[in-house]
């Protein structure tokens, strides 16, 4: 399986990131590494200028979150539809950020998947425990339930990733081991055999997310069932995202 590494900037991109996504862009064109697909997902309102940065090369273009619905009176959203009209292959959907932010429960989420499959986007729709959670021992009694409740019955290898972020894992520093991630991503995919079967199942990414770093990327990276990364702030730089991109 294909790994995938997806840079998630989160509200961030205003500044540099174009410039070092130009950068990025030249990098991988000098020195591939066609053995991992690569993604970024920039701001709704970058997305446009990060398609003509990436115009003709094999980048492909994510979005951070979608309204469920295709248009209407909700001020404020993006619809996957549009999304895709701006480029982009894939939406992010049930990011913690968004989760603890804004109060989405799986059914939203789930109906933001299906939002995404309605408009031809991938679904990377992401799970994690927070630390409370971690520290009281309900971390995959909290994972069945998020997928169980945000992946919905439509989902395919074909359309959807799964992102596995412990929510004090991110912007933190701290990680867990690739003992614990093993079990989790292990746990995780036993869950979706359990959904949708081990054919689906079996052939689905599964990411993994929280602080991701050139210094980490090899050793989370190539723990068993984890299919690529979801990286937040590492993607922001050119030189950071390529080093774990190469990894690969
Ligand atoms: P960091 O890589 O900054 O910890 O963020 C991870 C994340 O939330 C990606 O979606």
């Amino acid at each position: 399986m294909r790994p995938l590494v997806a840079g998630n900037w989160k509200m961030n991109g205003l500044d540099s990131a174009l410039a070092e996504l130009g950068a990025l862009r030249q990098r991988l064109a000098q020195a591939p590494v066609p053995e991992a697909e690569i993604m970024v997902c920039p701001p709704a309102t970058l997305l446009a200028r990060a398609r003509e940065v990436l115009a003709g090369s094999d980048i492909e273009l994510g979005a951070q979150d979608c309204h469920p619905l295709v248009s209407g009176a909700h001020t404020g959203d993006i619809s996957a539809e549009m999304l895709a009209d701006a480029g982009a292959t894939a939406v992010i959907v049930g990011h913690s950020e968004r989760r603890i932010d804004h109060g989405e429960p799986d059914s939203l989420v789930n109906a933001k998947a299906l939002a995404a499959y309605r408009a031809g986007l991938t679904a990377i729709i992401c799970i994690g425990e927070t630390e409370a959670q971690h520290r009281d021992g309900e971390t995959l009694d909290v994972l069945k339930r998020q997928l169980r409740g945000s992946v919905p019955e439509e989902a395919r290898a074909a359309n959807t990733v799964i992102a596995y972020e412990p929510v004090w894992a991110i912007g933190s520093g701290l990680t867990p081991t690739p003992a614990d991630v093993a079990e989790v991503h292990g746990f995780i995919r036993g869950v979706l055999s359990q959904l949708l079967g081990q054919n689906e199942s079996g052939a689905m990414r599964l990411l993994y997310g929280g602080s991701v770093k050139p210094a980490n990327a090899a050793e989370l990276l190539f723990v068993p069932d984890v299919n690529g990364a979801l990286v937040g702030g590492a993607s922001l730089k050119a030189d950071d995202f390529y080093a774990i991109i190469e990894v690969y």
